[in-house]
């Protein structure tokens, strides 16, 4: 396994396994399916990798359903109508976007593009008038996370990141877990999540498009974890980077680590990478108990235990909860989950701090 690629290929094993697996978690995770016939019509912002894998997962979705697309390339819009049941009158070119504004077909439209465009893509989105869900992270840094939320909060419209696993039972097991006080006081997190990445060329591992590497990438996975484990925010941050490769993460961080202070007295040690595999770990322990998660980040399946033995959580496609999830909120005013843009915010305040630190030497940086 040497790549983005076959790291994902070996995520989706679980996602296809789980595609045509009966879903029977979903009435327990949500209880607001009040309104049977209404939907939230979703049209997808530039089709790549991510983007099929929410198609096709929102093809098993009860709430929520693809219904446009937005697409700088031409070749690729015949197989997605063809797919998705997609009609001329939605589909969407960069330049043609801001018509989506006076499409009564569209609710919300989901980001899907490079992180660094991101910040330009939900301003012109929020002009529009529609829903927002971008993928993570939300930006390239806080302040722009700030304009894109001022932006959606100006123009009246929901704005969420795609923290799918937030939707995921093993990962609400735990929150459920720690807010009861099952773990007592949260004394340490030690989580991480990497892998090997492959094509030199790919957009991931240039700046300009990326923001950032393996922190942006899926450190933040490991960070937002490190928030969900404790429900905390942290005081303080200090990080250190290591680059193996000086010619391929020229541009990127290649493998970082860093540690947050909590106010309650936790520390959070967690690391993440672009140069190996088999890193993928959330571990969280209180003066009660533990949980751990193995893996903890990707797609699926999940494995967790506790102090009190295995975790029996279902198995579910993640995009296809997340999707349905948020279209309880939006449609039936369940309440958000932690996948609000302010909760990506968060995240992009805490990884400012991880660069900072990672530039002054690790140096201690307060929040
Ligand atoms: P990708 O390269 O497969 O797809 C990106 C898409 O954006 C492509 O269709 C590409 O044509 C389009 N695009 C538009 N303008 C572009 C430009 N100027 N340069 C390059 N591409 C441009 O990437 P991906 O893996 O689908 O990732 C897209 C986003 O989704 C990223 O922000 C990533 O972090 C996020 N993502 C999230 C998850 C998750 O589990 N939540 C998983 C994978 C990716």
């Amino acid at each position: 396994m040497s790549s983005r690629r076959d790291f994902l290929q070996k995520l989706s094993i679980g996602i296809g396994a789980a595609a045509f697996t009966p879903v029977t978690s979903k009435a327990s995770i949500f209880s607001g399916f009040q309104r049977p016939g209404k939907q939230l019509r979703v049209a997808l912002m530039g089709l790549g990798g991510y983007a099929n894998i929410v198609a096709r997962a929102m093809t098993d979705c009860k709430l929520a359903v693809l219904k446009g697309i937005v697409t700088g390339t031409p070749s690729k819009i015949p197989a997605w109508q063809k797919n998705y049941n997609i009609p001329d009158k939605n589909v969407y070119n960069y330049n043609t976007v801001h018509q989506i504004a006076n499409n009564p077909d569209i609710d919300l439209v989901y980001i899907t593009t490079p992180n660094s465009l991101h910040h330009q893509h939900v301003l012109q989105i929020a002009a529009t008038g529609k829903h927002v869900l971008c993928e993570k992270p939300l930006a390239d840094n806080a302040q722009q996370a700030r304009e894109m939320i001022a932006a959606c909060k100006n123009a009246g419209v929901r704005f969420y990141v795609g923290y799918r696993l937030h939707f995921e039972p093993h990962t609400r097991e735990l929150i459920r877990m720690r807010r009861e006080g099952a773990f007592g006081k949260i004394m340490h997190v030690n989580n991480y999540m990497g892998f090997r990445i492959g094509d030199p060329a790919q957009w991931r591992l240039r700046k300009a498009l990326a923001g950032g590497g393996a922190m942006m990438d899926v450190g933040i996975y490991a960070l937002n974890g490190a928030r969900y484990a404790t429900g905390e925010e942290p005081m303080w941050v200090t990080a250190q980077e290591t680059k193996t490769d000086k010619v391929k993460f020229a541009e990127v961080d290649e493998t970082v680590t860093f540690q947050l202070g909590f106010p309650g007295g936790a520390l959070a040690s967690c690391g993440t990478t672009y140069n190996f595999n088999n890193y993928e770990r959330l571990y969280v322990i209180g003066d009660k108990g533990f949980a751990e998660l193995s893996p903890a980040f990707g797609y699926g399946p999940i494995a967790g235990r506790t102090h009190l033995g295995p975790m029996n959580q279902p198995e579910i496609t993640h995009q296809t909860a997340q999707m349905d999830g948020l279209a309880d909120c939006i449609l039936n005013g369940t309440p958000d989950p932690a996948m609000t843009a302010e909760e990506g915010l968060k995240d992009m305040v805490i990884i400012d701090a991880v660069y900072e630190s990672i530039r002054k030497n690790g140096e201690k940086i307060f929040l």
